[in-house]
């Protein structure tokens, strides 16, 4: 029987510290409403999100005692494996570490000088102003394609994210830059160093061939990663199934999130089927209680 795709866990989500829509603040808020009881929160190569959410969560706890929710300090690396672009997912991180802020740091850089190069590109093609929209929009905070998608939408250029991917942003786009990110094996290390959980992010979504996604996962193996995530939004159940005999065949332990951005496309906090009997998950592993305050 296949059970509802509701979930009181949700190990992967976003504010508009990186590319989502909603506040720390309103993440948090909307958390508490969707009765979430434990919160990661993994913006793009920042923890700035994941510290206004946590100091707000302790207020309003301070105040509604009775309110269950409890928020890890989370991750989401970009990275490089074999020339592509990978996200791994860190959770349980140490978010004061001195060797995670230097390299978040160069990660930043390394999008605000992608930005640039993007914005050259779509000046080529004639669109203008991209760059100065984004910056204004970001505020110094993590740059992402996502928000060059939002500019070419909002001027008309494209209908839909999945089209400024497609046109304009994405590998075959006409605005694409490489990215220069650390590699899988860094950010695994990185993640560890911090006293994190690595775990690769919505292994599906890299439009890999089988064979290259068990590449993947042995490469992964072989460089100490602790997990995939097996359920997610917007994901059918077969999806999950298939994932979690990966996590199975290559003893990982299994996380689950909705990469929550914005309210749509059938994603929302807390909206993942939950985890196969026989896989054994993430949560039990993160010392849960420290981060109960
Ligand atoms: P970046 O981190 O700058 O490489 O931007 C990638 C982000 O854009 C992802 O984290 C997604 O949230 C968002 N996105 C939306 N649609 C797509 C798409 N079709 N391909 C890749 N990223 C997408
Ligand atoms: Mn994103
Ligand atoms: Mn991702
Ligand atoms: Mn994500």
């Amino acid at each position: 029987m296949i059970k509802s795709p509701h979930s009181k866990i949700d190990l992967h989500s976003h504010t508009n510290a990186s590319d989502g829509f909603l506040s720390p603040i309103d993440l948090i808020d909307r958390a508490i409403e969707n009765g979430i009881d434990l919160l990661a929160i993994t913006d793009h190569d920042t923890i700035n999100g994941y510290l206004i959410a946590k100091q707000y969560l302790s207020e309003v706890k301070h105040t509604h005692s009775t309110i269950p929710l409890t928020l890890i300090p989370g991750i989401e690396i970009s990275c490089i494996w074999n020339d592509r672009e990978i996200h791994v997912v860190g959770l349980g991180i140490d978010t004061q570490n001195s060797f995670l802020k230097e390299q978040l740091e160069a990660q930043q850089s390394k999008r605000v000088l992608r930005a640039t190069l993007i914005n050259k590109r779509l000046e080529k093609k004639g669109i203008i102003g991209a760059l100065n929209y984004v910056e204004k929009l970001t505020q110094g905070e993590t740059i992402s394609r996502a928000h060059f998608a939002k500019f070419l939408i909002e001027q008309n250029y494209v209908k839909s994210m999945n089209n400024a991917f497609k046109k304009y942003l994405g590998k075959s786009g006409m605005a694409y830059v490489p990215p220069q990110w650390m590699t899988m094996e860094n950010a695994i290390n990185l993640i560890h160093h911090c006293g994190g959980l690595a775990v690769i992010a919505h292994p599906l979504r890299y439009e890999l061939s089988t064979l290259k996604l068990q590449q993947l996962l042995v490469d992964f193996k072989t460089l100490h990663g602790d997990a995939i995530e097996v359920s997610q939004s917007n994901q059918s159940h077969d999806d999950m199934v298939k994932l979690a005999k990966y996590a199975l065949e290559f003893n990982f332990m299994a996380s689950q999130g909705s990469d929550f951005h914005y309210f749509g496309n059938n994603i929302e906090l807390g909206k993942v089927y939950p985890l196969p009997d026989d896989v054994k998950p993430i949560w039990q592993s993160l010392a849960i209680k420290e981060y109960n305050t």
